[in-house]
């Protein structure tokens, strides 16, 4: 089965490729003409299902979207879905690392408790498969690490002693929210092969 991923970020979709065992997937960055789809549902899921639904009408070939994003307690769980646009729709991956360091810098070590959520949804002709996955741990009181992308710099896992941005991609791999909720979606597609 050809799967189109709905993303244009590369680095995700190495990610995810490599996830599934080297499963070579079709993005967006195969289909260029197709407009960006407004993410503006209450939640991840909401908004990976908007995702798959709009490309799929589209081209009519089995979706796997998702929508992942951070949640940190002392902000009430945001940036949560706004994640991406936390600092504006320019900004880039250090101004919104700059934005959330100058939110938290009164916040001590027990506040910064954080986790990183990824919804999925896997939309073929017959059905709607969603499932969730989560990585926790904290926010750190500066960016180390220069692997991976996205709020990685600062997302600091205790157990392991390091930041996910300093961690290859085999290792995010291992403990990353996408890779928990992949799993997930491979034993589905393996369900799916077998039948
Ligand atoms: P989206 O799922 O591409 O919409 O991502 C939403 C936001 O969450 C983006 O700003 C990403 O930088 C951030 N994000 C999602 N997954 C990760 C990750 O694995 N590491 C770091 N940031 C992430």
């Amino acid at each position: 089965m050809k799967l189109l991923f709905a993303t244009k970020n590369l680095h995700k979709l190495q990610e995810v490729e490599k996830l599934l065992d080297g499963l070579r997937l079709f993005s967006l960055n195969d289909f260029p003409d197709i407009p960006d789809v407004k993410e503006n549902g209450k939640t991840f899921l909401e908004n990976a299902r908007l995702k798959a639904e709009s490309i799929h009408k589209k081209l009519k070939v089995p979706v796997l979207a998702d929508d992942s994003g951070l949640e940190v307690e002392a902000l009430n769980n945001g940036p949560g879905i706004l994640s991406k646009r936390y600092a504006g729709h320019q900004a880039t991956d250090t101004d919104r690392i700059r934005k959330l360091l100058k939110e938290l810098k009164d916040t001590p070590l027990a506040g910064r408790k954080a986790r990183f959520i990824c919804s999925m949804v896997l939309l073929t002709e017959k059905r709607t498969y969603q499932v969730c996955g989560y990585c926790h741990g904290f926010i750190s009181f500066s960016p180390v690490g220069c692997n991976g992308f996205g709020y990685d710099p600062v997302f600091f896992l205790p157990d392991l002693d390091r930041t996910m941005a300093q961690m290859s991609m085999d290792e995010k791999n291992r403990i990353s929210h996408r890779a928990n909720a992949l799993k997930k979606i491979k034993n589905i597609l393996e369900t799916m092969n077998e039948a």
